[in-house]
């Protein structure tokens, strides 16, 4: 292995979350409008350009690969990418192969996964009801992705439930999907809602629910003990005594995991992103275009890691207004 990234605050690299695609089949509200324009595909890098984009990262150290989209299953051959990041498992370069999906193509793909070496996955879903779920993802159908789940369960998948909170959507269903993941023994982590701008939605919900709220309306009905358990990202978990649950709170907003922050995102284009608050950003693909040797790739890598910030802050001021979470929350996605 090459030496491991370090960057300028002595914080190794060792965790890359990379989106395959910025195409979704599910229109979330919070997340895109409607009416999205999709990249074309020549922007995009090939399933052979992600596979060296992302070996290259664990010869650098990269331990754990998060993908993630867009939805990542949409992705026309994605398993021939997994098939060829299992190589990386096999060998103990890469420790961890995960995903974040939305639950929608598990069915056909999760025992393919299961057979890549996948363990684990997140899947999101802010709701167990069916018409509140059609309305959330405008385009998704709650029956699918728990079948989906389910899948994964018989794959011998674990999986984290991703719930983004929603005011005025799921407070009601705070105790319902607690219980339901405590009966199905799925992991559970509630996400706070970022601010997207204007999607184009006409009823566009007025989101905000802290999870400093949440986490005192759990506390009418369980004993939460905090864990000091940390990942390096934005994630604290606590325990629910009476379930024994371990259950996860990710304010993307907050910077106080600034200081163990081990992760870089890597965009389908090729862009790397070395925080979540900051616009700042290193385009791979031309290095990658450019040479068919890696040096030229890796010192744009090192050259990239070399500008990771401190820490992040978020300018409210830039909102995103053409829409899509992508790059963002392929940072949260759990
Ligand atoms: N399609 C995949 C999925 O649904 O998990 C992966 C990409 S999706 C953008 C990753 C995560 O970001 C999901 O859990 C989604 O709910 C979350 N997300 C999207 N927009 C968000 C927002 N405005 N605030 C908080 N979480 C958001």
């Amino acid at each position: 292995m090459n030496t491991p990234l370090i960057d300028p605050f002595a914080r190794a690299i060792n965790y890359l979350r990379v989106s395959v695609t910025d195409r979704c089949d599910f229109r979330c509200v919070y997340c895109m409008s409607e009416n999205m324009s999709f990249l074309p595909k020549a922007e995009l890098l090939t399933l052979e350009e992600l596979d060296r984009m992302c070996s290259t990262f664990i010869g650098m150290g990269v331990e754990k690969l998060r993908i993630t989209g867009g939805e990542p299953l949409v992705r026309k051959g994605i398993m021939t990418f997994f098939e060829g990041m299992a190589r990386h498992l096999q060998s103990g370069g890469l420790r961890e192969l995960t995903l974040t999906t939305n639950g929608s193509q598990l069915r056909k793909y999760a025992a393919d996964l299961a057979a890549c070496g996948v363990r684990r996955i997140n899947v999101s879903l802010d709701t167990l009801d069916d018409a509140k779920f059609a309305k959330i993802t405008r385009w998704g159908r709650l029956a699918q992705v728990l079948d989906g789940i389910a899948a994964a369960k018989e794959a011998g998948l674990r999986v984290k439930i991703n719930v983004v909170a929603l005011k005025g959507f799921n407070e009601d269903e705070l105790f319902t999907l607690t219980d339901w993941c405590a009966a199905e023994d799925h992991d559970l982590t509630f996400i706070e809602v970022m601010p997207m701008g204007d999607l184009g939605n006409e009823d566009r919900l007025d989101q905000y629910w802290s999870l400093k709220d949440l986490r005192a309306r759990l506390s009418e009905r369980f004993t939460v003990t905090e864990l000091t358990e940390r990942t390096g990202g934005p994630a604290r978990y606590v325990r629910l005594e009476e379930t024994g649950q371990k259950l996860g709170f990710i304010t993307p907003l907050t910077h106080n995991f600034c200081e163990s922050c081990n992760r870089v995102r890597l965009t389908c284009t090729g862009e790397l992103y070395m925080c979540l608050g900051q616009e700042d950003m290193a385009d791979l693909r031309a290095p990658l275009r450019a040479s068919a040797d890696n040096a030229v790739l890796e010192s744009a890598i090192r050259a990239a890691i070399l500008r990771k910030p401190k820490g992040h802050d978020f300018d409210y001021s830039r909102q995103r207004t053409d829409g899509q979470m992508t790059r963002h929350m392929s940072h949260t996605g759990g």
